[in-house]
């Protein structure tokens, strides 16, 4: 038996673990006692992280189609006719016709390199990853406030804080052992207020539970922040010295008296008042948010009044404190930090910048590079639907599950001339590709994941790929060689990190040899710079923070008499995203087989609707039917759905309409009915 510290390759929270090995297969796994976040502790889901590695739908050769089936190919021909199919996209319609989609599953390494093969072989920005998906409102919004978009602050902060906000995040399902560790700090005594219309876990151990309408969290900031503003309870002397803009912040919010936010969030003007005075008068406070505000069509409005809130009470730059988006894949932080983003190169570096165009391009070699933002993937289904988009290469993500309205997105992905999908199972969306490139998982490579609290860790190869599928960074290396490009030539992921470091200024400082055993958190600007587990401490990366004010939008389809209800969705204990890696981990997949839609005792008694019976969801985009389950978790007149099921996809329901400013779906509020089936 062999044990290997690597990373858990599910949710952000970043936990390490031992890969246990014998004979060239995975055996099990076991925590590290000594790691910061871990502390000996996994989730279901780390327990059970070996366990979809040697599983028989892996794939094992590359796959071409060829009179509309996909049949086997050898890696020469597979690379041939991909470089083949993207050259001939752009020679006839030029490099903007094509469109990348990194993964928040790959490493750092394989990230930077698809952004580098996109920009420098391809000669387009059009990259991007499914960070759009969740976590793009965060980068604009907090970019806007601090001048970073990362989480201000370290897990650890947890254990120091005196009062925890929770925000738009189930904790306790989509980051467990951060969930587990909000909940020990609420037993040592710090206050927590949880701000969630569904009656999560969380909440029974909250002070305070603000069951606000879904998409009101605008309106319920803002009230907050009036409060706080007219009964003096912000912190002087943090507003004087570090911000800007407060005028115009509490202008803004002047309006937003408790019975005005009452009005819209349903709550009462008490719950409202208490909720802000708790906060304000906290000695420290952390605000903990996920998807639940930033998958909005408001999303960066959600994260901007977040960061206003903790600038009008000076918390930000100290312990205990900060806004904390978590991030929910184990790598959708590093996929941002390097430049998997339409509008910029590794380290938020602006692809509009010349000189910053200049450093990249004579580093990488060649000539000038694209400097016009690409789209975001969002976006880039239209145009695949429009014609502007005509080929596409997708690493590592689903996005036929998880686009919002699946029919749209499956319209988009079959228009395109030429689909390349890289992969490591043949998922809904790899069944429509042109050809299929198979990769390696998790432990089978080495390289690195950035987890929610930017700590950069070192992902160990343990065991072989299966058949012929080889890293990520192998088939993007021989993507550009084949296409006549130099600088893709590396002994290993550690060059590649060489590299990112060289032309990223937060990462400057990281090397592999720093990294064990449990990484740096950027920024690490130099090799002895220690990294940074508290952002902002003495100016903001901005200079001063900056108040953003907000004003108040209603979600873009709200019930009516024909879809009455609000749906939400989101991820449950056992799977994660699409459940291309937990369903099929046995024991994953037995906890939670099938699809579900939570209701209210009173809506399932309206409609004749008993426990387990089939339950028929329908919204203006599409139908599905899944089990009923009756609860109070969720309030009448609202649905829960979880996405990770294609048999009952929720993202058929879903509404695509963007956030104007991060391109963000508003997967979390749209109209349905629901009905018997018999
Ligand atoms: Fe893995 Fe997240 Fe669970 Fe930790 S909390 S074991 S990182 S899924």
């Amino acid at each position: 038996m062999k044990r290997t510290l690597t990373v858990c390759p599910y949710c952000g929270t970043g936990c390490m673990l031992y890969l246990v090995s014998q004979g060239g297969r995975l055996v099990g796994v076991e925590p590290s006692s000594t790691h910061p976040v871990s502390r000996g502790s996994l989730c279901v889901k780390g327990w059970n992280a070996h366990a979809f590695v040697h599983h028989p739908d892996r794939l094992t050769s590359p796959l071409v189609r060829e009179k509309g089936e996909l049949r086997p190919a050898t890696w020469d021909e597979a690379i041939t006719v991909v470089v083949a199919g993207l050259k001939g996209v752009q020679d006839r319609h030029g490099s903007d016709a094509l469109m990348f989609a990194s993964s928040a599953k790959a490493t750092n390494e394989e990230n930077y390199l698809l952004m580098k093969l996109a920009r420098r072989v391809f000669a387009t920005n059009n990259i991007d990853h499914c960070a759009r998906l969740c976590h793009s409102s965060t980068v604009t919004g907090l970019t806007d406030c601090f001048g970073s978009g990362a989480m201000t602050n370290s897990i650890a902060c947890l254990d120091d804080t005196d009062l925890i906000f929770v925000i738009g995040s189930n904790t306790t399902e989509q980051h467990p052992l951060i969930g587990s560790r909000i909940m020990a700090a609420a037993r040592r005594g710090a206050r927590l207020i949880v701000a969630d219309n569904r009656r999560i876990r969380l909440a029974r151990h909250a002070d305070l539970h603000l069951r606000h309408h879904n998409g009101s969290d605008v309106a319920l900031l803002n009230s907050m922040m009036q409060v706080i503003i007219s009964q003096g309870l912000t912190n002087l002397s943090f507003r004087e010295r570090r911000t800007e803009n407060y005028p115009l912040l509490a202008e803004s919010v002047a309006e937003w008296t408790p019975e005005r936010g009452a009005a819209v969030t349903g709550l009462t003007p008490g719950e409202i008042v208490d909720a802000a005075r708790l906060f304000a008068g906290a000695s420290s406070a952390m605000i903990i948010y996920a998807m639940g505000i930033t998958q909005h069509s408001h999303g960066v409005d959600n994260v901007r009044c977040c960061a206003n809130l903790a600038l009008l009470t000076g918390n930000v730059g100290r312990n205990g404190a900060g806004v904390n988006p978590l991030r929910g894949q184990n790598n959708v932080q590093g996929g941002c930090d390097m430049g998997a983003l339409p509008e910029y190169y590794s380290g938020y570096q602006s692809v509009g910048d010349p000189a910053i165009r200049q450093k990249f391009a004579r580093y990488w070699g060649g000539s000038d590079l694209p400097a016009t933002p690409g789209l975001p993937l969002t976006r880039a289904m239209d145009a695949a639907l429009q014609g502007r988009i005509r080929g596409m290469f997708i690493m590592g993500e689903n996005p036929l599950l998880s686009d919002p309205d699946q029919t749209h997105a499956r319209l988009a992905l079959e228009k395109l001339d030429f689909l390349v999908v890289q992969e490591i199972f043949l998922t809904e969306t790899a069944r429509l590709a042109h050809v299929v490139l198979p990769s390696a998982c998790y432990a089978e490579k080495e390289g690195t994941f950035t987890s929610t609290e930017r700590r950069v860790q070192l992902v160990r190869k343990v065991v072989e790929p299966p058949g012929e599928a080889l890293a990520d960074w192998q088939i993007i290396s021989a993507l550009a060689r084949s296409a006549g490009c130099g600088g893709f030539s590396y002994d290993g992921p550690s060059e590649i990190m060489a590299e990112i470091a060289v032309l990223t200024p937060q990462y400057g400082g990281i090397t592999y040899e720093r990294l064990a055993p449990h990484g740096l958190q950027w920024p690490c600007s130099t090799p002895d710079d220690p990294g940074t587990p508290i952002l902002h401490r003495e100016q903001f990366t901005c200079g001063l923070g900056r108040f953003s004010p907000v004003t108040y939008r209603p979600p873009a389809e709200l019930p009516d008499e024909e879809y009455p209800f609000v749906l939400t969705t989101g991820r449950t204990y056992c799977h994660w995203h699409t459940g291309t890696m937990t369903r099929r981990t046995h024991l994953l997949d037995r906890e939670e087989r099938a699809p579900f839609v939570e209701i209210n005792p009173l809506d399932a008694t309206r409609l004749g609707l008993r426990e387990r019976e089939p339950a028929r969801v329908t919204s203006r985009r599409g139908s599905i039917i899944v089990a009923a389950r009756i609860s109070t978790i969720v309030p009448p007149g609202v649905l829960f759905i979880p996405f990770h099921f294609v048999e009952g996809a929720a993202n058929l329901l879903t509404n695509n309409v963007l956030d104007p400013e991060s391109s963000i779906p508003e997967f979390k509020i749209c109209a349905v009915s629901v009905r018997r089936e018999a």
